[in-house]
């Protein structure tokens, strides 16, 4: 089972920003182009997924539903299925984690944002840094190239994790 207490909620500086479709709405209509149904189950999932915006994997997920209180029992398999659909609608996107644990977040309503990832507590910062966003922008248009979208991860050790053992303080107070 996967530590949940390992992914961390997002720092508060990005907000949502507006949308004139609700998720609910983006993903019935996305289905209707497949000839497929909003189920009450999918309806369950794209409902937990847009309540918050948390990085998640598939797992906390299938935990998270199985706990609800009305007692809908929502499938492993179809939580695996409404994720990949929710990716190819463009509604959430996956972020890559140096475990190689695969999580995902929302893409849909919120901002564009990059990824600090923490090597050792998997903690995830998002920033967005309109200088680096025009320097992506300057080099696609030496390429005469033309973006749809990007994505930068850094990895390295966050604060917390880059500080030096405790024990080591307490010593040198000794001294
Ligand atoms: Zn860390
Ligand atoms: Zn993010």
């Amino acid at each position: 089972m996967y530590d949940s207490e390992k992914v961390t909620k997002v720092e508060e500086s990005l907000t949502a920003i507006p949308v004139a479709v609700s998720p609910i709405e983006k993903y019935r209509e996305y289905l209707a182009t497949r000839k497929k149904r909003l189920t009450r189950e999918k309806l369950a999932i794209i409902e937990d997924v847009f309540s918050s915006h948390e990085h998640f994997d598939a797992e906390q997920l299938v935990t998270r539903l199985s706990q609800r209180k009305e007692g809908l029992r929502v499938s492993r398999a179809t939580v695996y299925r409404a994720l990949n659909d929710l990716v190819e609608a463009g509604m959430i996107r996956k972020v890559a984690r140096s475990n190689d644990r695969e999580v995902f977040e929302h893409d849909y309503g919120y901002p564009q944002h990059d990824h600090l990832i923490c090597k050792s507590c998997q903690n995830l910062i998002e920033f967005h840094n309109e200088e680096i966003s025009e320097l992506i922008e300057s080099v696609a248009a030496q390429h005469n190239f033309r973006i749809t979208g990007h994505r930068l991860e850094v990895y390295g050790l966050c604060q917390q994790c880059s500080r030096p053992p405790k024990r080591r303080h307490r010593k040198l107070d000794m001294v």
